[in-house]
């Protein structure tokens, strides 16, 4: 089992919330014996008979502005190197927002898979509103609440159909 999945997004839209929903199947976290640093947090997942690594990344940003920024460029560049595929994780109660553009700009130059996941469509207006995310040109695109869990099953599939 070596795939791994990093999760990248800006602050708030819900990486953790889905991160933590994903390994409510786990066999095991694998936290502590690798390192790491104390912004990322490590996990395994298994859908369907299926495992693969997980990454959440953002657990501690700074939060000086520009600080801010550098960290998580840095943050996309790493998941980028060390993941087999990305979760590009958005935020539908927001909408699209300078950061997501410019980490959308950083994603699109990668070769690797990238789900744009777009967070937080809760409700049938949610879903309307979020068609917005497909202006960010990613072929991928996945709308769920992590909250209720509605349409991470389709997600999962598509991240496992990859391994
Ligand atoms: P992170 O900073 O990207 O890791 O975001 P968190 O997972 O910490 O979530 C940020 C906030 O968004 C929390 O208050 C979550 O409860 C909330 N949140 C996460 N997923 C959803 C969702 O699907 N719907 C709604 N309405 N709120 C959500
Ligand atoms: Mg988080």
């Amino acid at each position: 089992m070596s795939f791994t999945v990093a999760i990248v997004g800006r602050p708030n839209v819900g990486k953790s919330t889905f991160f933590n929903r994903m390994l409510e199947t786990r066999k095991a976290i694998v936290d502590d014996e690798s390192g790491v640093t104390r912004d990322r947090q490590y996990g395994v997942a298994d859908w369907c008979g299926k495992n693969f690594n997980v990454i959440d990344t953002g657990g501690f940003v700074p939060d000086t502005a520009d600080v801010f920024e550098t960290e998580i460029r840095k943050q996309v560049r790493i998941a980028i190197d060390e993941a087999d595929a990305l979760i590009f994780m958005t935020d539908a109660a927001t909408g699209i927002t300078d950061l997501d553009d410019s980490m959308a700009d950083l994603l699109r130059r990668t070769t690797k898979p990238v789900f744009l996941v777009v967070n937080k469509v809760d409700n049938g207006d949610r879903l309307l509103e979020a068609t917005e995310f497909y202006s960010l040109g990613f072929d991928r695109v996945f709308f769920i609440s992590s909250m209720s869990g509605s349409g991470t099953g389709e997600l999962l599939d598509a991240i496992t159909e990859l391994i």
